[in-house]
Order: structure tokens, then sequence, then C-alpha cells
């Protein structure tokens, strides 16, 4: 490669994101000229149209490929030539590639969930899941374990219109194992639970606490959180004290980074090397 590799990542509020030191320190392990620049989007910017004039920007500036997070991940789906599977399955893009006049659009927060989780959880088979959140990630959450050997998946939201929207676009006509609950149906759903994965907000320094009482958790179980700053929430301290197996949200983060960086450049990230990165970041 005879020049640099130039990616951006577009959203809002963006200034804080890990992404820019991760990937950069990835590059370098390769030996190679590597730079990641955020590119904050306001309020306004925030439309197909806009959104449309930032790619075709972007790629007249050079750029060989984007993340794209947080609010536009859904937005920039139908100005895509085309889409990796990860990507037509949730209905969202997290990553961009240009190659040569086509864009390509791929979602790592789907494959980065489903790689951490077999890494962590073996790829066995697993009976009930439980799926606490069904935002965005939780959509990425419930897109990776619909593709894994689980026997049904059951999605809790405070809004039960979210979890019945989620439940119906994942069930598809090969595998229909999966169905929405009420809040006040988790405890019992938990009850008979193999795993449970948290995908809200709580556990964050703004959503401190969690978002379902951890004495529903018994040791048979699993349990996953999303949230990774900070990496230690409450939920997943109450789980080991209760001797869960765990899987913090850096693993998540760092199999999106991994992932996408692969999808950048063609060459296999160090995975291991990613996450000692973000643990100390
Ligand atoms: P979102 O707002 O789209 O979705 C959160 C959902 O949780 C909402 O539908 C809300 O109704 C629901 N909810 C809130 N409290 C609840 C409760 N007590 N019980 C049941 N449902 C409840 O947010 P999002 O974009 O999906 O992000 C959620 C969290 O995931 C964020 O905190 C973010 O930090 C984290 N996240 C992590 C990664 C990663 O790579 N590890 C990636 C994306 C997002």
């Amino acid at each position: 490669r005879g020049r640099a590799t130039l990616i951006g990542l577009i959203g809002r509020g963006i200034a804080p994101s890990l992404s820019p030191a991760m990937h950069e320190r990835e590059g370098a392990r390769h030996g190679m000229p590597y730079v990641y620049r955020t590119i904050e989007i306001g309020q306004r910017e925030a439309t197909a149209d806009r959104l449309g004039e930032l790619l075709a920007s972007t790629r007249r500036l050079g750029f060989d490929g984007l993340n794209i997070t947080h609010p536009v991940k859904q937005l920039v789906v139908p100005l895509l030539d085309e889409l990796a599977p990860s990507a037509a399955l949730v209905g969202a893009v997290n990553t961009i590639v240009f190659e040569g006049r086509r864009t390509i659009g791929h979602n790592t927060d789907v494959t980065g969930f489903g790689a951490a989780f077999d890494e962590t959880f073996g790829t066995g088979a697993h009976g009930r899941v439980v799926l606490v959140g069904a935002g965005g990630a939780g959509a990425a959450v419930a897109t990776a374990l619909a593709g894994r050997p689980i026997a049904e998946l059951v999605i809790v939201d405070a809004d039960p219109g979210r979890a019945e929207q989620l439940a119906n676009e994942i069930a598809t006509d090969v595998w229909d194992s999966v169905r929405a609950i009420e809040p006040a149906a988790l405890p019992d759903a938990l009850a008979e639970a193999a795993g449970v994965v948290n995908a809200t907000p709580y556990g964050m320094a703004d959503h401190p606490g969690t978002a379902f009482d951890p004495a529903l958790l018994t040791d048979r179980m699993w349990v996953a959180d999303i949230v990774y700053r900070p990496a230690e929430t409450a939920l997943l301290v109450a789980a080991r004290e209760r001797g869960c197996r765990v899987m913090s949200g850096l693993r998540m983060a760092m199999g999106q980074a991994a992932d996408a960086f692969e999808i950048f450049t063609g060459e296999p990230a160090d995975r291991r090397a990613m996450l000692a990165d973000l643990e100390e970041l």
C-alpha cells in the first residue's frame, strides 16, 4: 500500500469516542500508516440528503471507509449500493467501505457481539436467552443471537411496543423461536433462562444501578452486558457474586472495532491487543 488508510467516524457527540485510538493503535501494530478521524455532525445534518452529500464528500476527499454511529445508523442504509448480510438483517449500518464507485454497508455491532459471545460462552447450544432492552444495540444483539444455536429468545423492554416490534423483525420463516414479553413477566422468564443480556443504558454513570433486580440471577446462568463504560457494571458485579459466567461490554466494543478494521484493511486484527488497549484507554 503506497499511501495511508484514511477512515472517518460520522455521528453526534463523538468527541469522547475511543475508536480513533483503537484503530490507529491497531494500524501501528501492523506497521501501516492509518489515520482515523471523527466527523461530528449537527442535528440539521442528520437527514438523508445531507448524509448523502457527506458520504460523497468523504469519498472525494480520499477516505477509504467510514464508521457510522448514533443517530444515523439507519438513515444511511438506503444511501448505499450494497449491504452485507449483517447490515441487511438488522436494517442498520455502522461500517461503510468505498470499493471503486460502490459503497458497501456492514454491521459489525452484530458480527462483533456474535464473535465475542462465541469466544466467551462457546458455540454449543444454549437454552432460553433473555434480552433486556430493544433499542438500537438490542436489535444488533438479537440479530447476532438469532444466528446462533439458542432454543428461544425472549425480548423485554420498558416500552413493550419496542420489544414486540423487534421480536417481529427477528422472526423469520426458518426461525421463529422469539417472543416479546411484558416487563412484569421478566422474573418468570429469567427463572428458566440459560443466559441474559443487558442492552439498556443501565450501568452507565448517568444510568446507575441495574435494569432488573439482580436477585433474579442464579449461578446456572451466564450474564452479558453491552455497557462498557464502566466495564464493571453493577449488573456484572452482582452476577460475579452469584457465580455466573459473565461477558463485559468491552468485548462487543472490541469486536465491532476489530471486525471494522479487518473490513477496512483486509488484515487480521489482533483482538487480544485491541481488548487490552480498550481496557487501558
Ligand atoms: P436505546 O436508547 O436505543 O435503547 C435502550 C432501550 O432500553 C430502550 O428501548 C429502553 O426503553 C430500554 N430500557 C431502558 N430501561 C429499561 C429497563 N429497566 N428494562 C427494560 N428495558 C429498558 O439505546 P442503544 O443505542 O440501544 O444503547 C443502549 C446501551 O448500549 C448504551 O448504554 C450504549 O452505551 C451501549 N452500547 C454498547 C455497545 C458496545 O459495543 N459494547 C454498542 C452500542 C451500544
